[in-house]
């Protein structure tokens, strides 16, 4: 069954999509966990990172590319940024349509919350 970034992709519900090519789409998350909050996905339909496979490489190096030149559009490049790929139930994975997080516009602190 196709996730919701699937009808995002297609067009079948709105997102705020900020770029777009053959293999990537990038579009801003609905519940931003920082100043700059922007999920990339791969047009592919890849449940997990665990279902890639090597007809997934370039669009995998693309998320990161993109998500780099995305980072200097928003003007985060410099102070920097935080990539996430959550997988499955430990990784907190909720959407499974594979996604990375870009993530910054403010210090985002340690990459863990720290055990008690
Ligand atoms: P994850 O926990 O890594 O699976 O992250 C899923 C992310 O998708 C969360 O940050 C959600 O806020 C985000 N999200 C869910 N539905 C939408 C949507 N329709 N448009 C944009 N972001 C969404």
């Amino acid at each position: 069954m196709s996730s919701i970034f699937a009808k995002i992709i297609a067009r079948e519900i709105p997102a705020d999509i900020v770029y777009e090519d053959e293999l990537v789409l990038a579009f801003r998350d609905i519940a931003p966990q920082a100043p700059v909050h922007i999920l990339l996905i791969p047009k592919r339909e890849i449940a997990t990172a665990n279902d890639t496979g090597p007809v997934d490489e370039a669009a995998l190096g693309r998320l990161v590319r993109v998500a780099a030149k995305i980072a200097a559009s928003e003007g985060i490049a410099e102070d920097g940024y935080r990539l996430i790929i959550n997988c499955n139930e430990h990784g907190g994975q909720e959407v499974f349509h594979l996604h990375m997080h870009l993530l910054g516009g403010r210090h985002l602190g340690p990459m863990l919350a720290r055990r008690q």
